[in-house]
């Protein structure tokens, strides 16, 4: 399984395309802007994009998702919780940023504990409400793709439609109770995993003492 990471938009949010060099099919992990950027090099290798699975529902993590499945025939997925977000341009802020209007329909919507197989791995998703109520992460092999709940030694914004400070705070406790050797794949920023995050994210240290 190889691993593209492209940084887009104005916001710089991450859009992680996983594919296999040999059977050519590709998932992609949000798609926040630039959907020609990523179409160019899905079709410089021949790959056929199965999903664009989106993290949870703000403009800049879904403001390329129509684009490239129109291009491609990739499915969208979403946690149920975030669909209305796709489809109202005030709270998935696309017009409070100028990005045009995102407006669009989900193909699947998924659950806590709901998995999808591709590339040959599981994709299990586990629903991490706090920054919006359909947050989820996403296991992937040795990954866990977070959005916008976890970063490098930060978390997401609790004061948009649908936060919750008090539901990221349980969603924290649930990733800290995860495998430490997982890597981190955030929805902005660097990469860093669960165990370094244990040891050095204040809010996931509190999170996780106090439980
Ligand atoms: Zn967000
Ligand atoms: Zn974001």
């Amino acid at each position: 399984m190889e691993l593209k990471r492209f940084m887009v938009g104005m916001l710089q949010s991450n859009v992680y395309l996983f594919y296999d060099a040999n059977t050519k099919d590709a998932v992609c992990f949000d798609a926040g802007d630039e959907a020609d950027r990523i179409v160019k090099f899905l079709d410089e290798n021949a790959l056929n994009l199965k999903y664009i699975v989106l993290t949870h529902g703000h403009c800049d993590h879904i403001g390329a998702a129509e684009k490239l499945r129109l291009k491609t025939g990739a499915k969208i997925v979403i946690h149920s919780e975030d669909v209305e977000m796709i489809s109202d341009i005030r709270i998935n802020m696309s017009d409070t940023f100028g990005l045009g209007k995102v407006e669009f329909r989900e193909d699947i919507t998924v659950e806590d504990g709901d998995s999808l197989d591709a590339l040959g791995h599981s994709m299990k998703f586990i629903h991490t409400p706090g920054h919006t109520k359909g947050s989820v992460c996403i296991e992937f092999g040795k990954y866990l793709i977070t959005g916008d709940t976890l970063f490098k030694q930060s978390i997401g914004r609790t004061d948009f439609y649908g936060g919750s400070m008090k539901q990221m705070y349980f969603s924290l406790i649930k990733l800290g109770k995860m495998n430490p050797k997982l890597i981190v794949l955030p929805g902005h920023g660097e990469t860093s995993s669960i165990g370094d995050e244990l040891r050095t994210n204040m809010y996931m240290i509190k999170a996780c003492m106090d439980k």
